[in-house]
């Protein structure tokens, strides 16, 4: 160990909603914290996505902290769906507001964290040589932080602009004129495409997997709606903490095919004009149940021929190789529609896959495309991602890596056993993805803060998941998984987009308030499932 090294309370890696948050809270608790950022500056999934038509898909007043009513009555958000450029502008106020920037080390990449079993210390090193200890490790690297970059050959030689959209350059990108390939159909292509269209000369879409999207019906906030918000705040957020997906939405009381078909319609009719990802959650049983699904996809079917004017398009984006809402629903802002345009043409891979990159373009095994432009919006190595890149070691210098070899294993998503004193933020386990992840963040948060309160006036110094607790709850959430529909989609919840990734479904599917539920009885019944050990106690 160098000499001089400083010590903190907590080392917090990540400085995104969930990061900074973690500094709020814990600072404010009286621990010493200090956070580092890869990023060359705050706001994580907000910093680096700045592509064209990036917005959030669960609504801006839902999507942003609730610790602070002061900051969520003084925040005027201007749309129904924020623009990245709006999130990264609330982002940066919160980090001022609050003070955050004084404990925050941007342009900084934690290399290692290394545990040490005597000391019961972490030692976290970084790629500027920094080396700092901490009694306490929170990991808020992100779910969906690690660009996934496929090794398609000959992708290095290409001769014109290369982009993917999960590192997006700060000065933007001019489309006009150009002929552009977009690769991926996922939530951030389904984004760009429409706004690519509007300059580009001709715009090819890339696609293997037909998606399912709704539209966003994105609107203006009008000062009424505001204010009403604004008012029923408290309320709202209450829904929201005991919903399935972490906003106040519910779905419909009855199950599917317990009613008439015109109510059922009338159903799904309120949700589609609700906008976007929500339509998964129409009914209860419309992931658990076949002949539910069914009914959705064909009224999501009906709806997209609706607006393609060529079929032979439609049969090619319209989904058929999983239930809908088995991967994220996409929410849009005319994406279908976009494919009426003379100058945006679907590249069909599953007919014709991508073979090569070459200086000029793409090569499927049907043809050539000469391009000016390749964008990846291929997504991520997700939840495990940014976690394996750190050299983190536990017990006996056990690496996390090979811990995790088969899959990540948690309790609760937050503690892993051989780890102690090291806490994941929304990692595999916990309902991350599947809700509203500002509320996820806060809940994870105040949960480790309220532990190391509790340490602390109980005199204890460790804190570790056991391995029977472990063991359990990565049962639990194998079975929750299995008893829906989503282990059928070929998704990145389960790592499918990732070549030789482990396969296995990775968030708690249980539901955000039912999850927060488990985590409120496990602190207070003493934390089970978690052994407490210090000197004091
Ligand atoms: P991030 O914002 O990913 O921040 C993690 C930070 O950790 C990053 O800045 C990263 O640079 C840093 N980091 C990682 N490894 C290291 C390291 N080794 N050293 C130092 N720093 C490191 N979720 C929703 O609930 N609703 C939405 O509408 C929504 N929209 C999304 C749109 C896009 C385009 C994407 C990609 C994701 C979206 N998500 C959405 C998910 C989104 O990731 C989360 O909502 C949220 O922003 C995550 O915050 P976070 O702080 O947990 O992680
Ligand atoms: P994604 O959902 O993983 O989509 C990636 C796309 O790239 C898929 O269509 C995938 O096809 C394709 N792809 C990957 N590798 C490929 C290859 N080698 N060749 C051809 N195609 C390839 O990633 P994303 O769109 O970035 O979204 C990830 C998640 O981030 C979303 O699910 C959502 O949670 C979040 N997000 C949200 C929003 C929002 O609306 N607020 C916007 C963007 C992202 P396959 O399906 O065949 O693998």
């Amino acid at each position: 160990m160098k000499a001089h090294v400083k010590n903190f309370d907590v080392v917090v890696i990540g400085a995104g909603f969930a990061g900074l948050y973690a500094l709020q809270r814990l600072r404010s608790q009286g621990l010493s914290v200090i956070v580092f950022e890869a990023g060359s500056d705050v706001g994580g999934t907000w910093f680096f996505n700045r592509y064209p038509g990036a917005r959030c898909d669960v609504e801006s007043i839902d999507y942003s902290y609730s610790f602070s009513d002061e900051l969520q009555q003084d925040w005027d958000w201007t749309e129904k769906y924020a623009t990245q450029e709006e999130i990264l502008r609330y982002i940066n106020h919160v980090a001022d507001r609050f003070d955050l920037r004084r404990d925050i080390r941007c342009s900084t990449r934690v290399t290692s964290a290394v545990l040490d079993e005597e000391q019961m210390l972490w030692t976290v090193r970084t790629d500027r040589d920094d080396e700092v200890t901490g009694r306490f490790c929170v990991m808020a690297t992100g779910a969906l932080s690690t660009a996934n970059m496929p090794h398609i050959p000959g992708r290095d030689a290409f001769s014109g602009e290369l982009y993917h959209t999960g590192h997006w350059p700060a000065a933007g990108v001019d489309f006009t004129g150009k002929r552009v390939g977009i690769i991926g159909t996922g939530s951030s292509g389904i984004q760009l495409v429409p706004v690519a269209a509007q300059t580009a000369r001709e715009l090819f879409v890339f696609q293997r997997t037909a998606n399912y999207s709704v539209p966003a019906g994105n609107t203006v906030i009008t000062p009424e709606r505001r204010a009403e918000v604004k008012a029923t705040y408290t309320e709202r957020r209450r829904q929201s903490r005991n919903s399935g997906g972490g906003s106040p939405h519910q779905a419909h009381p009855k199950n599917t095919l317990e009613i008439s078909a015109a109510e059922r319609r009338a159903a799904f009719e309120k949700r589609w004009d609700l906008g976007g990802v929500l339509f998964g959650k129409t009914f209860p049983d419309q992931t658990t149940d076949m002949r539910a699904n069914d009914e959705a996809r064909a009224f999501f079917e009906e709806k997209v021929r609706g607006v393609i004017e060529d079929p032979a398009v439609a049969d090619v984006l319209i989904p058929t190789d999983h239930p809908i809402g088995t991967k994220r629903i996409c929410t849009d802002t005319n994406y279908f529609q976009t494919y009426n345009r003379g100058n945006v043409h679907a590249v069909d891979l599953r007919s014709a896959p991508i073979e090569s990159i070459d200086e000029r373009g793409i090569t499927t095994t049907a043809q050539h495309y000469d391009l000016d432009m390749i964008v990846f919006a291929t997504g991520f190595d997700a939840m495990t991602g940014a976690l394996n890149r750190i050299d983190i070691r536990g017990r006996a210098g056990r690496p996390l890596k090979d811990a995790w070899q088969a899959g990540p294993r948690t309790y609760l998503g937050l503690g892993v056993d051989g780890y102690p004193n090291l806490f994941i933020v929304t990692g595999p386990g916990s309902p991350s993805v599947l809700a509203n992840m500002v509320l996820g963040a806060e809940q994870h948060v105040d949960w480790i803060g309220d532990l190391l309160n509790h340490m602390a006036e109980h005199g204890f110094s460790t804190v570790e998941a056991e391995p029977q607790a472990v063991a359990d709850w990565v049962a639990e959430c194998n079975e929750r998984a299995a008893a829906t529909m989503f282990p059928q989609a070929n998704s990145w919840y389960l790592g499918a987009n990732i070549p030789g990734k482990p396969r296995v479904f990775m968030p708690f599917i249980g539901g955000f308030g039912v999850y927060g539920a488990i985590c409120a009885d496990v602190a207070a019944s003493g934390y089970k499932g978690f052994t407490l050990v210090g000197s004091t106690a």
